[in-house]
């Protein structure tokens, strides 16, 4: 097919084997040929399980291939900003995860070095994409709940014991809860009130196995423009907590219970003065639309769900975030 878009996966990662792989795949357009792992035992057992024709142990050895034209980042968080360099240079469009690096100067870097060669980047972050976010945000533009005054975000949950690794005990590789979880709650909320928070302030613990030092819980308290008020629990430690959001309004409340996921699901309710009304969702696989949206704005025909700009925002408000829990400040954000 002429407009086939022929992919590279820099990272023999669980998002890659578990969703994105089967996404890109579903694309008309979209086809995996190789992968690269920093060990190429890893690469071969991914491409093998995953019927890919080409492993590697290098970026470079990959991107030299002229075939691949887009690339998916998924390796561990310090190396997204090597990688997307070096992936841009070799004029792949670029599909990175969040955060997209641990620096708000070098997350820029990716984007300033996309535009200067004028290849698409757009940032994973998957929220904004899934049905019930997007019933949510249709609800609160519609003025379902008149004026939106305050919101309540909870992001806690587990991690499977198949990612307790690098996450709890590795701060270097981008570890802890803030760059993991909290980073998708500040799309989520500039996606739900086309804004940006004007001050935040958050307190963080470590109250599971990892070390002191890489928190595994935070609480924070967000400002957004017209007097909103938003609250946000992200851990790594709860098992059986409800992971949903609140959105209180003059007219009303949303609530969207069991909808904080990477799998498909929840429910969206609308309560007011009239009851309970429960929104039907069309349950997708959520990256299913960012790899249709990313494609697409690499065909000239849309663009990015969440874009680079997009991804150094999220990164801004984690950094904040972070910020704030380490010094005991509250965090004004600058709107440039
Ligand atoms: P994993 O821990 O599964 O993989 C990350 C990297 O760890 C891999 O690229 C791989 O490096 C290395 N690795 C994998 N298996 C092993 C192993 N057995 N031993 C040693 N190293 C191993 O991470 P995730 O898939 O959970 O996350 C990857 C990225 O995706 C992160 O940036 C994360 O923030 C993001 N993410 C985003 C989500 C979203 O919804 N947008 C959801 C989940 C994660 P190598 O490639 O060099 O082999």
């Amino acid at each position: 097919m002429a407009d086939t878009v022929v992919w590279g996966l820099i990272g023999a990662s669980t998002i890659a084997r578990e969703w994105m792989v089967d996404s890109i795949r579903k694309h008309p357009s979209g086809k995996v040929k190789a992968i690269v792992s920093s060990d190429l035992d890893r690469a071969k057992a991914f491409a093998s399980d995953k019927a890919i024709a080409a492993s590697y142990a290098s970026v470079e050895s990959m991107l030299a291939d002229p075939e691949i034209t887009a690339v998916y980042i998924s390796t561990t968080n310090e190396r997204h900003v090597p990688d997307a360099l070096a992936a841009i240079e070799a004029g792949k469009h670029v599909l990175c995860e969040k955060p997209l690096a641990l620096e708000i100067a070098d997350a820029q870097k990716i984007v300033d070095a996309a535009q200067d060669k004028g290849v698409v980047l757009a940032t994973n972050h998957h929220l904004r994409n899934m049905e019930s976010h997007r019933a949510i945000k249709s609800l609160i533009d519609q003025g379902a709940i008149g004026n939106v005054n305050s919101i309540r975000v909870f992001h806690a949950g587990e991690l499977p014991d198949s990612l307790k690794t690098w996450r709890l005990h590795d701060k270097a590789a981008g570890g802890g809860v803030i760059y993991d979880i909290t980073v998708h709650n500040g799309d989520l909320l500039r996606f739900y009130l086309g804004a940006n928070p004007i001050r935040i302030a958050a307190i963080a613990a470590t109250s599971g196995a990892g070390p002191k030092r890489i928190e595994d819980s935070v609480m924070s308290v967000w400002e957004f423009p017209g007097d909103i008020l938003v609250q946000c629990h992200d851990s790594f430690v709860v098992g059986h907590g409800p992971r949903g959001v609140e959105v209180h309004g003059s007219k009303g409340s949303i609530l969207g219970i069991d909808v904080m996921s990477q799998a498909p699901g929840g429910r969206v309710i609308l309560r007011t003065k009239d009851g309970d009304r429960e929104i039907p969702l069309e349950l997708k696989v959520t990256y299913d639309r960012g790899i249709s949206d990313f494609i697409a704005a690499i065909q000239n025909s849309g663009k990015p769900s969440s874009s680079g700009d997009d991804g150094v925002w999220s990164l801004k408000l984690a950094k904040a975030v972070a910020e704030s829990a380490a010094t005991g400040r509250t965090i004004s954000i600058e709107q440039t």
